[in-house]
């Protein structure tokens, strides 16, 4: 963290700096009111990759449904079906379930699921899945990408965020890169955001994409609610989703 951040003063400075270098990329930020307008800028392919079904809208189904309103095309991105994910249920039918809500929950945010094929509690990281992780993500030419920070509690997380930082930098940095946070303090940890974005307008869809999985009224409560509040309250909105933005992105780098 640049030593400029550590007063209140010059971390609004920061953010507001930041926040510039972001409109460039389309990231719909606090200053970004007109979500039932057309967009402003040309339209952007935005993928939000989680590990999980219920990973990208637990961490920013609030800021996807801004895009998915701004007119951009939004993808969320599943490395694994969910296959560990029910207890007493055999992988095969839990992956059916999973990627079932999964779907719904994409409805509900007007995006497209997509699944990278690897299986969750057994996910991989080798020289063979960088290559095929990167292949997918090119083929789909994002503008933006988000995945987990890479400090997490779960294997499954901290692997999807290996595989998108190695097929950004093997994109040669191209796209904007941006980490998100999932049960903060729990699974997320020494997280410090650069970015928020509002969503007060959003955080009823987000919820309901949420809670369009098993888990969701179990979960959403502890985790999400107080995660939205907090980031608002950093803010100053009523709730807020936040991330951190790697610099050396050229779309999204800060002028
Ligand atoms: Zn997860």
């Amino acid at each position: 963290m640049p030593k400029r951040m550590t007063s209140l003063a010059g971390r609004r400075e920061l953010l507001t700096g930041l926040a510039a270098g972001a409109m460039a990329v389309g990231l719909p930020l606090l200053e970004v009111r007109a979500a039932d307008t057309a967009p402003q800028r040309p339209k952007l392919k935005v993928i939000v990759a989680g590990a999980h079904p219920d990973d990208p809208e637990s961490a920013a189904g609030g800021t996807i449904a801004r895009y998915a309103d701004l007119g951009h095309d939004v993808v969320c991105l599943y490395l694994t079906r969910g296959e560990a994910g029910m207890k007493g249920k055999a992988p095969k039918d839990t992956a059916a379930i999973r990627t079932a809500e999964a779907e719904k929950a994409c409805a509900i945010l007007k995006v497209r699921p997509l699944f990278a094929g690897q299986i969750d509690g057994g996910t991989e990281v080798n020289a063979a899945r960088y290559d095929e992780f990167a292949k997918l993500l090119d083929s789909e030419k994002p503008d933006v990408v988000f995945t987990h920070w890479p400090v997490d509690s779960h294997r499954d997380h901290r692997v999807t965020s290996l595989l998108v930082y190695d097929a950004w930098l093997k994109a040669g940095q191209k796209f904007a890169l941006f980490y998100f946070e999932v049960d903060a303090g729990a699974q997320t940890q020494l997280f410090r955001p650069t970015h928020y974005v509002d969503i007060t307008e959003t955080e009823e869809r987000k919820r309901k994409a949420c809670y369009a999985h098993t888990d969701g009224p179990q979960f959403y409560p502890r985790y999400h609610d107080l995660m939205n509040r907090f980031r608002g309250l950093e803010c100053g909105r009523k709730y807020a989703e936040a991330f951190v933005h790697h610099y050396a992105g050229a779309a999204g780098a800060l002028p």
